[in-house]
């Protein structure tokens, strides 16, 4: 599986994580927000996820 080195990421349920490294195999993500105002990290979520 090709690693994408820039986008880092530890959600090893999803489909698209490299598993051997804690890397996204994804070209590129969309990152969107589960609040109407983002206000810390936790706001933010990764929308290109998909449960392996
Ligand atoms: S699509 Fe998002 S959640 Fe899935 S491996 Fe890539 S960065 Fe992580």
């Amino acid at each position: 599986m090709k690693v994408n080195r820039s986008i880092g990421c530890s959600v090893t349920e999803c489909r698209y994580h490299a598993k051997s490294e804690p890397l996204c195999s994804l070209d590129s993500i969309q990152v969107g927000k589960n609040a109407s105002s983002a206000a810390s990290e936790k706001d933010t979520e990764c929308s290109s996820f998909d449960r392996e």
